[in-house]
């Protein structure tokens, strides 16, 4: 089928973005580049296949492959968790979240999960998203001197709520979350204990972040994080029981057919997380991590929220240099360096402003930045925000951003 014209608007848009990639330092905490194995995948015919159902249970014939490629998948990220389930099919995190309160709950019953202001995700309880119209949600935060996360106070609010699922896990939170902490409080309210780990799941997967799949009822991933794969969700679990609800949640529960050349994409991504060298990788992303928030803990002006990070991100606070996290996020976009902003514990100002800005090196790292480049480019952010509005100064950091790109091509 190789008659389609190519819509030039598309194509220059997508080519646009590709440069863009290119010149741009990626520090968003949630992006990474995939390999082009994973991209050749999710571009291939299997984008053409229905196939409702689950392997060797399809509503469709000819599934004989796919069957094939959605067991990799799911052999693939079983033996990457040491987990005795997993569903590769949501399209999304959110989606692996909706299938899991759906398998788990009632419409009404409580939630309590981080409130998306202390790091939590939209799917946690927030009011404007379906975990917060469909059930009751509470949120815990953080503590307001330490900047982690404070057992005793989750526990209190948790004896208070009585809720029926407690969520686990952070969008922004930049410290090694214990577990069994949790577990322990759901077990003393009788909640189900769900982990969301979608940004830390590459540091789950090699050893360098402690694994909740021995100690939550379920966990969920998004895969295009710290994985490295396509876009996409999956759930995990060591409880078969739950594995069998799930799957009905998911399929015909809250969606139809699944995205088999996306589930493609995720076998190849899981067969690379398997390599060796893939624990390197995170070995350095998180190196990089470090050295970047040393970096800015030096400054006259950059604070780093909790003092540091054990993981693959960190929330500066960047008060004390004038800027808001909106007006920095706009001025390193200017110098071709994305970040995003990002509400400090505490912040006075709203989400849409912001004091902080998230930082994350999983992107930098898979394009080859070491410690060096991290130091560099940390360097590189404390300039411009000291220094907002000085001609010399932007053009010195666009120059900068431009030689570290080079240095390190997407290839
Ligand atoms: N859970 C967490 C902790 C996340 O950070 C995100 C996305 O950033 C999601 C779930 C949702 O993933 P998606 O954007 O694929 O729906």
């Amino acid at each position: 089928m190789k008659y389609a014209e190519k819509s030039p608007a598309l194509w220059d848009a997508i080519h646009k973005e590709e440069q863009r990639q290119q010149n741009t330092i990626e520090l968003i905490a949630s992006e990474n580049i995939v390999s082009d194995a994973v991209r050749e995948a999710q571009g291939s015919v299997l984008t053409n296949k229905y196939a409702e159902g689950y392997p060797g249970r399809r509503y469709y014939g000819g599934c004989q492959y796919i069957d094939q490629v959605e067991q990799l998948a799911i052999d693939y990220a079983k033996k990457l968790f040491n987990a005795k389930f997993a569903n590769v099919q949501p399209h999304s995190g959110s989606q692996a979240n909706m299938a899991v309160y759906q398998a788990l709950l009632k419409p009404g019953d409580k939630i309590l999960g981080m409130g998306m202001d202390a790091g939590g995700h939209l799917t946690h309880g927030s009011k404007v998203n379906f975990s917060g119209k469909d059930y009751q949600s509470y949120s815990y935060g953080l503590n307001v001197e330490t900047e982690e996360l404070d057992f005793d106070e989750i526990r209190k609010i948790a004896l208070k709520v009585k809720p029926q699922l407690i969520v686990a896990g952070a969008s922004a939170y930049s410290r090694i979350i214990d577990w069994q902490k949790f577990r322990e409080i759901a077990d003393e309210v009788g909640a189900y204990l769900m982990v969301d780990m979608a940004h830390i799941a590459g540091l789950v997967a090699t050893g360098q972040h402690p694994s909740p799949i021995p100690v939550a009822d379920v966990v969920t991933t998004t895969t295009h994080k710290t994985l490295r794969g396509p876009r996409g969700g999956m759930i995990l679990s060591n409880n078969l029981e739950l594995g069998k609800k799930i799957n009905s949640a998911l399929f015909p529960g809250t969606q139809g057919g699944p995205l088999e050349h996306v589930i493609a994409g995720k076998a190849q991504a899981f067969y690379e997380d398997l390599q060796p060298q893939f624990t390197d990788y995170i070995k350095q992303v998180i190196k990089n991590a470090k050295t970047m928030a040393e970096t800015f803990a030096q400054s006259d002006n950059i604070r780093v929220v909790s003092g540091g990070t054990d993981n693959h991100l960190m929330i500066i606070d960047i008060t004390d240099t004038g800027l808001t996290g909106k007006d920095a996020q706009n001025l390193l976009d200017s110098v071709h360096i994305t970040t995003n902003k990002e509400s400090i514990p505490g912040d006075k100002r709203s989400p849409f402003v912001t004091s902080g800005l998230r930082i994350g090196t999983p992107a930098i790292t898979s394009r080859g930045f070491d410690e060096e480049d991290a130091k560099k480019t940390a360097e590189l952010i404390i300039e411009i925000l000291s220094n907002p509005e000085d001609e010399a100064t932007i053009n010195h950091v666009k120059q900068e951003v431009k030689e570290l790109t080079q240095k390190h091509p997407i290839d």
